[in-house]
């Protein structure tokens, strides 16, 4: 039996295109091509300097479904001409490619800039010349820094999360010398959360809030100031020459296949984002390190709910063009102490090992980072425009995507983690 015709969010049917996706092979890019060959029946133009993360989709036999639907070019953005032919061979572009793990922000920071916005140039350029439709890439880091964040810390619209200490106990801690009631107070700031009694000091809107970044020798925002610039460039090519965009702003997308396992398939230095470094610290049953004591809060989503989101920008452009959308989760908001915690309690259930006595160590960001390290103190998306324009909402809780992604973690690592620590070290 046929399969029913697949209608946009309007009722019409949906013709196949052919979608030209830079950075494919990409965490995004993976679970992207993923769902589109699964799913629809749009063709991929899949180019990436990798292809590991979608070797299952361009090596599978060729009985499956998508075989002649994703054709992989393995060229680099900076510097090949076959990219122009590429874009034009296609009817939308979707541009993931760039450098976006915050350890590279501060230490590399010509790549980082070069990479999210120089190499992001042409493509911009190409499209808008040969009139095809954009989805780009930014991120929820263009938000910087909250408003709230700049309160000062006794400012009666701040607020602590933790009723444990009212206002009176917390001035006799401060004021104390005893050893016992100061290893209060540490653990009291350690887990004072800041909360705001009004959302606008720190619900993240496209359409209103600021852009906060630190001090220029704060180079960890040379990133979110680079994605800024090209989002305004995005901007100004739809309202001068009437490009067809759409921005995303993604906020702590998370799953399988998210950057590497450092030692096993990246480089035993490297330093992925928190996920992954998480990850790494439980497979080698290693404390979890909380940069500056873990306080920073962020949303995290599930990237298969993301995914969907992102499926509905390509299939709807009449309702996604022209807008900027946040993409995350505002119901799984933790800080990173807790995911540490939960992390933590989630592995030992998948993997069946009891956790460490000490399951977490404090770092500061220097010695983790490096100089230039700075850090989003909390990132909430508001959700009022995807859900006004795409009708998209995430579903899954934290708990339930760490249990999905910790199982993988579990499953795809552990052997190889033993193996390696198991060898005896080289004399
Ligand atoms: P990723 O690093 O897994 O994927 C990026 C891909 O781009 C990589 O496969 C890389 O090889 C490729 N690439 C980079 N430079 C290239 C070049 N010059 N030529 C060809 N390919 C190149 O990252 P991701 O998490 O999939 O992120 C994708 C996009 O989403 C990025 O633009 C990132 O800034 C943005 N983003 C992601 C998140 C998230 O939560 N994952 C958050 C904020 C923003
Ligand atoms: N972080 C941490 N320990 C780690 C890795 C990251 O405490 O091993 C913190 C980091 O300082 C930041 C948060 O976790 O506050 C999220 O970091 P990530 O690299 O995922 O990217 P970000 O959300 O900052 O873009």
């Amino acid at each position: 039996m046929a399969s029913p015709a697949r209608v946009d969010l309007d009722g019409n049917p949906i013709r196949p295109i052919t979608i030209c996706m830079i950075g494919a092979g990409g965490f995004i890019g993976s679970h992207l091509c993923e769902k589109l060959m699964a799913e629809t029946p749009h063709k991929v133009l899949a180019v990436d300097v990798y292809s590991d993360k979608i070797k299952h989709l361009l090596e599978g036999p060729a009985s499956l479904p998508w075989t002649d639907r994703i054709h992989f070019h393995r060229l680099n953005i900076k510097n090949d001409s076959r990219l122009e032919g590429l874009i034009k061979m296609s009817d939308l572009t979707i541009n993931l490619a760039a450098i976006c793990t915050p350890a590279d922000y501060n230490t590399r920071p010509l790549d980082t800039i070069y990479s999210n916005f120089i190499d992001a140039l042409p493509v911009v350029k190409y499209c808008s010349e040969n009139n095809k439709r954009l989805i780009h890439f930014s991120t929820c880091e263009v938000y910087g820094k909250t408003i709230g964040s700049f309160l000062p810390t006794d400012h009666p619209m701040r607020q602590y999360d933790r009723g444990l200490l009212d206002a009176d106990a917390c001035s006799v801690l401060c004021h104390s010398d005893s050893e016992m009631e100061t290893k209060m107070l540490i653990d009291f700031k350690r887990e004072a959360v800041s909360q705001y009694k009004d959302p606008a000091y720190f619900i993240l809107k496209e359409d209103a809030s600021p852009c906060i970044f630190g001090p220029i020798e704060k180079q960890r925002w040379s990133y979110a100031c680079a994605k800024q610039l090209i989002e305004r460039l995005v901007y100004a090519e739809g309202a001068e020459n009437g490009l067809e965009f759409t921005i995303v702003r993604p906020f702590n997308w998370i799953g399988p296949r998210m950057d590497f396992i450092p030692g096993i398939d990246g480089p035993s230095e490297g330093v992925p984002r928190v996920l992954a470094c998480f990850s790494n610290n439980l497979l080698r049953h290693e404390p979890l390190k909380l940069v500056d004591g873990g306080q920073s809060q962020r949303t995290f989503v599930y990237i298969k709910d993301a995914i969907e989101a992102v499926l509905l920008m390509i299939e709807n452009p009449a309702r996604a063009n022209g807008h900027i959308f946040n993409v995350g989760n505002p119901n799984n908001e933790v800080t990173v102490r807790q995911l540490a915690e939960m992390m933590t309690e989630v592995y030992s259930k998948v993997s069946g090992e009891p956790p460490l006595e000490v399951p977490t160590v404090d770092v500061s960001s220097k010695e983790f980072y490096g100089e230039g390290y700075d850090d989003s103190d909390k990132r909430i998306p508001d959700m009022t425009i995807i859900n006004r324009q795409l009708g998209w909402n995430p579903k899954t809780s934290l708990w339930d995507l760490l249990e999905s992604t910790l199982t993988y973690q579990h499953r795809t690592y552990a052997e190889a983690i033993k193996q390696v620590t198991s060898k005896p070290l080289a004399s």
